[in-house]
């Protein structure tokens, strides 16, 4: 089949790097150059533990106080509230217990099979060396801080995360550079990184261009149909692409392009920020989730970068670089010895679901049409692993993971 690939950030490039392997013909589709939007800036984390849901039980409690304070961790901006109550609403509702049971087992299915999904794509494309496997620690102030995870700890557990405990002296050895300011962590040996989520994004899109991808820089507007199906992807200007097949990639911008396949999906973006501190004189060897700060640390191949911060504001405001400046601000705190003489700051959309679950699957208004949006805070985590799964819905194989709880009917 020649099959339309409609976005070129980690998801589309994976979908369409898996496609090619089943020996599709894929054409990308999108204004941008590969991974320069969401999948340029972010924190890079490969993490299979990482199947928590962004809504935990008792959220509730604390969404007085994101409307309260605009540079928190989690914020609303004040116009945006009326337009997104809805969507938080629903958010609310899926941190219930035995929903966030639900999802978790949902998204550690989808997580575990990380890296042995990114490995052929990588080998392929020659970039191995892009990928780590260095471990992710996550750090509390204390341990007694700590247990106030406890119950999310139990569950990811439970789903088969490998987490130990570790001690302050033993969190000190492990990272010098944490001693005195963090004494208790979570030790994840099984996460790894990308070195440079672009550039990992960049070598997957650039392989499947070699492999004969073509490339349409424009923006789709929508489809022509021929009965049932999708004939052609329809591009500003008055142009369009004919195909056999539309796989629909196009990160948090993929709702109105998703309406007339199906019903009303709730994407949301959920805005983050990085700070990325050009030297990194730190010795980190993990990935370190600040937990208490919401804050991701990762030494990349670019310095170190600090990320994180959930910003309610929609597509359109621009940056609220202050969030940054937090970020920044946070890790002069954590090390007091970074040396922050060049940094640069980046805001970029999660395309998020109210469940924190991805749509992965057919849509249901057309019978040559996929979809492969909304991952949320884990868009470098699953994509390589939804691809394999849109090769499986495409060539009509069993799907590899359960997909039922990634059903694009399930907000009908
Ligand atoms: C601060 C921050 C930190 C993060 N950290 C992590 C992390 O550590 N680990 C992790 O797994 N995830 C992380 N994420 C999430 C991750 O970055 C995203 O989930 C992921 O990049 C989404 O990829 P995507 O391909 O769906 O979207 P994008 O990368 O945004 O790509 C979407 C593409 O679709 C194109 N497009 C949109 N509309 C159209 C149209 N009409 N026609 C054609 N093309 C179109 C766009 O131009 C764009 O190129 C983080 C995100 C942020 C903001």
């Amino acid at each position: 089949m020649h099959i339309a690939v409609i976005g070129n950030g980690i998801l589309g490039s994976c979908c369409a790097a898996w496609l090619q392997r089943d020996g599709h013909a894929v054409t990308f589709v999108d204004p941008l150059g590969p991974a320069e939007a969401t999948s340029f800036g972010n924190a890079g984390s490969l993490s299979p533990s990482a199947c928590l849901p962004v809504g935990m039980p008792g959220m509730w409690r604390k969404a007085p106080r994101w409307l309260l304070d605009p540079l928190g961790p989690l914020s609303v901006r004040w116009r945006y509230a009326p337009v997104v109550t809805p969507w938080l609403l629903r958010f609310l509702r899926a941190s219930e217990p035995a929903q966030v049971v639900r999802i978790a087992t949902a998204l550690r299915g989808l997580l575990a099979p990380i890296f042995e999904c990114y490995e052929p794509l990588l080998q392929r494309a020659g970039g191995t060396s892009l990928m780590t496997r260095g471990g992710c620690l996550y750090v509390y102030s204390s341990e007694a801080v700590a247990r106030q995870w406890r119950w999310g700890m139990d569950l990811r557990r439970s789903l088969g995360v490998d987490l130990r405990e570790v001690g302050e002296e033993e969190l000190a050895a492990l990272e010098p550079d944490l001693r005195g300011r963090f004494r208790f962590g979570l030790l994840a040996p099984e996460n790894g990184s990308a070195t440079d989520p672009a550039a990992l994004t960049r070598a997957i899109f650039e392989r499947c261009v070699a492999d004969g991808a073509a490339v349409v820089r424009a923006r789709a507007t929508g489809f022509r149909r021929r009965g049932t199906e999708v004939a052609a992807v329809r591009l500003d200007g008055g142009r369009e692409v004919a195909c056999d097949g539309v796989v629909l990639a196009g990160g948090a911008w993929s709702a109105a392009l998703a309406r007339p396949l199906g019903p009303s999906i709730p994407l949301e973006t959920q805005r983050g920020y990085h700070v990325t501190v050009a030297s990194n004189n730190l010795g980190l060897r993990h990935t370190v989730m600040a937990v208490e700060h919401n804050m991701m640390v990762n030494p990349m191949s670019m310095g170190l970068r600090l990320a994180g911060s959930v910003e309610f504001a929609g597509l359109e405001a621009p940056p609220e670089y202050a969030r940054a400046d937090v970020l920044l601000a946070r890790g002069k705190e954590m090390f007091p010895h970074l040396d922050t003489s060049s940094t640069t700051q980046w805001m970029g959309h999660r395309p998020c679901l109210p469940d924190s679950l991805p749509v992965i699957g057919p849509a249901p208004r057309a019978g040559n049409a996929w979809f492969a949006f909304g991952h949320g805070h884990v868009g470098m985590c699953g994509a390589a692993s939804t691809g394999r799964e849109v090769a499986n819905l495409v060539a009509g194989r069993a799907p590899g993971i359960d997909l039922a709880p990634f059903s694009p009917l399930r907000f009908a």
